[in-house]
């Protein structure tokens, strides 16, 4: 465990040192940095291949560990009331300091195209959410990226392994096996990690034209981006004083975050830091059956750093534009962000498309979207380092209720797929 510790601190060191290598060269030597992106499109493809067996493993397990419907629902509702309160927290935030700052009065910002997908997303609407939950087929969801129907398919399968008995046992041996397995291949991907992570942020400042051109991109939206950043600092703020309360955690827990964290910056994709979060969070020594029930459906629902954006971003168009929005509609603005950080997926700019829910319920122009694009790659990474934050405060709470509830049981025979 103290070998497996250093070799983590030392991992660090060298990730914190490629996201610094990575803004130095991105920033200075601009535009030819594009060429290292393959470095960074290998390591994020290596992460993303993990994450499907991953999941279904995880949630099977998970689910198996908690030996019960009845445990299973009542943490299920814990674990929403989780999600549902920090979200809500993290809009109200967004709401207040961008009704205070009023950053897009005045603003001179001229519109850029809305990204792909913008329009598909608008006929869908809120029912889209709900549909986009249950897949016609199991293997297109995978290779689409849709974790969603995965999970919810995992943890189905899950419950009914419980309901086999003797013979569902030995299938939740073989994941367990399996579990252990892939989350040794996680920690050898992440030996890529501080060239994937360079690589992705120096190409990602090249292409937004090296000092120059990113000055350019910040300066027009500076009280936009200081909405958004100071907001999820206080939001960050906000969970870690949560993590204290109720789970009695603090600085050691972030310290052995800081991993997810960082890779959550580099890659803009809470998704492909999935295998990593559950990995941190479990050598943080959290209850596994907790971290592999909670990590995998909050990267998919839980977004509290993207629901705080879209409150923010939807009010900034609204000030832009000159249009007064009422209580009812920062009320509606409210709910609508909340559902529309569900819906969006754990992918890099999935925020900015699925705000197309907010913007239509309260009648803002779409066209809006196209006045934050160009520096969404940075508020991208910010939202997307406290969406998995969010994940991992989860994990530690709800572990808490876990061991408040069965202590002596827990104690005395200890479950079958705990680590
Ligand atoms: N990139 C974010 C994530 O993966 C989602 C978003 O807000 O765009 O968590």
């Amino acid at each position: 465990m103290t070998r497996a510790k250093g070799q983590g601190h030392a991992l660090l060191w060298a990730l914190l040192v490629g996201a610094a290598a990575g803004i130095l060269c991105g920033w200075f030597v601009g535009p030819a940095m594009q060429s290292v992106a393959w470095v960074g499109t290998l390591f994020l493809n290596a992460l993303k291949m993990t994450i499907v067996p991953l999941l279904i493993v995880a949630v099977i397990t998970g689910v198996a560990g908690l030996g019960g419907t009845g445990r299973l629902g009542r943490i299920g509702g814990i674990t929403v009331l989780y999600y549902a309160s920090t979200t809500a927290l993290a809009v109200l935030m967004g709401l207040i300091l961008v009704n205070l700052i009023e950053p897009g009065t005045g603003a001179n910002v001229t519109a850029a195209e809305p990204p792909p997908g913008t329009a598909e997303r608008a006929e869908q609407g809120i029912p889209g959410i709900f549909l986009q939950m249950v897949a016609p087929s199991l293997a297109g969801a995978a290779a689409g990226n849709q974790l969603l129907p995965v999970i919810l398919f995992s943890l189905f399968l899950g419950i009914a392994l419980l309901r086999a008995g003797e013979s569902g046992r030995p299938v939740i041996a073989f994941c367990e096996g399996v579990n252990e397995a892939l989350m040794t291949l996680v920690q050898w991907i992440m030996y890529l990690a501080p060239f994937g992570v360079f690589a992705l942020i120096a190409a990602r400042l090249g292409q937004a034209g090296g000092q120059e051109g990113i000055l350019r991109e910040l300066q027009a939206l500076a009280w936009y981006m200081v909405t958004v950043a100071l907001g999820l600092l206080l939001h960050f703020g906000a969970l870690f004083c949560i993590l204290r309360l109720l789970s009695g955690r603090g600085l050691r827990y972030l310290d052995s975050l800081a991993q997810a964290l960082i890779t959550a910056f580099g890659t803009a994709s809470s998704s492909a830091t999935l295998p990593l979060t559950i990995r941190c969070v479990t050598m943080a020594e959290v209850d596994p059956r907790s971290a592999r029930f909670v990590l995998p459906l909050g990267a998919t629902m839980n977004m509290d750093g993207t629901a705080l954006y879209e409150a923010v971003a939807a009010m900034f168009i609204a000030q832009v534009y000159g249009i007064d929005m009422s209580l009812t509609q920062q009320c509606l603005i409210f709910l609508t962000a909340t559902l529309a950080a569900v819906g969006a997926a754990g992918i890099p700019q999935a925020g900015l498309v699925t705000m197309i829910i907010v913007l239509t319920a309260v009648g803002l122009p779409l066209e809006g979207i196209g006045l934050l694009l160009t520096v969404d790659w940075l508020l991208d990474r910010l939202r997307t380092a406290v969406n998995v934050w969010g994940d991992s405060v989860g994990a530690a709470v709800v572990e808490r209720f876990l061991v408040v509830q069965a202590p002596a049981k827990a104690a005395a025979e200890p479950s079958p797929v705990q680590n």
